[in-house]
């Protein structure tokens, strides 16, 4: 069943052994990703210094840097302080493994026919896409700034892995086919589709709707889905906003006018929806990957 070319890789890569280490993976870099979402928008590195628990200061040690299980094993609490640890660290963690086993059911699993080198670059480039536009969520909605320091570099980034992926269609143009033409195309509309909503909401309403940060993540979303994942997350954004803000105000009794609200994470979601079901969608939306 397994394709000839398959190597020890495909071991690893597919099923039963695959799930576990694709959960693993997730989990592992959401740790990584908690830390890009606090240092990122306070501008500082990622890199150094080491984690260290906010309230005392002690540097967090390997052996209770485990995600999700030390958070569980010390009962949410620090080591040495005692001081609560925000629950959202294990959350993003947990959720983080959810990205990458969704990622996996969705690109790798059942597919004995495809090879196992080319299951594994599918998920970790789209594991990749979905934890950059996770910590592009959690930053926006701590900050309201999707950060320039990520969308930049990321987007030419996912173009090319796009390119090797092969997953969005090529666009004929003069007989001849361009590659990654439905590529481009997302990021032009993406970009020009927001920024065109931006300019169209100061003149109408005299204050942003979105931003011009929306316009990069668009553009990213647009660089590795194509432009049909555009038209996708750009109409879905609002309904995934309504379906969460409308039970939280509620909730809250509070009124929408006046509240300003980062549009980044509903984008972010309805990209996701795209990228995990788009196969699911009628001809002209389609996300066509394998
Ligand atoms: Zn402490």
């Amino acid at each position: 069943m397994t394709s000839p070319s398959d190597g020890p890789l495909a071991l690893l890569v597919r099923p039963p052994w695959g799930w576990a280490l694709a959960a693993l993976w997730g989990a592992l870099w959401g740790s990584f990703f908690n830390v890009c979402i606090y240092r990122i928008g306070l501008y500082e590195s990622v890199v150094r210094p080491r984690s260290r628990c906010p309230s005392c200061g002690t540097p967090i040690a390997g052996f209770d840097n485990v995600p999700i299980l030390s958070w569980l094993v010390l009962g949410g609490r620090c080591r040495h302080c005692r001081a609560p640890i925000s629950l959202r660290y294990p959350l993003i963690e947990a959720l983080s493994a959810g990205l990458a086993l969704g990622v996996y059911a969705r690109f790798v699993a059942g597919r004995p026919e495809i090879d196992a080198v080319v299951l594994a670059s599918h998920f970790f480039v789209y594991f990749a896409f979905a934890g950059t536009l996770l910590v592009l969520a959690g930053i926006d909605f701590d900050h309201k700034l999707l950060p320039d320091r990520i969308t930049m570099p990321a987007l030419p980034i996912f173009f090319v892995a796009g390119l090797l992926l092969r997953d969005v269609p090529d666009v004929a143009v003069l007989g001849g086919l361009v590659p990654g033409g439905e590529q481009l195309l997302g990021i032009v509309l993406g970009y020009g589709v927001v920024a065109l909503t931006v300019e169209l909401s100061y003149v109408i309403l005299g204050r942003e709707g979105m931003g011009y940060g929306d316009a990069k993540l668009l553009a990213l979303v647009g660089g590795l889905l194509g432009w049909r994942g555009v038209v996708v997350t750009f109409f879905g954004a609002p309904f995934i906003g309504l379906f969460v803000l409308v039970p939280a105000l509620a909730a809250r009794r509070r009124r929408l006018f006046g509240l300003e609200v980062p549009f980044g994470p509903f984008l972010v979601g309805a990209a996701l929806a795209y990228l995990y079901f788009g196969h699911l969608l009628p001809a002209p939306l389609t996300f066509l990957a394998p």
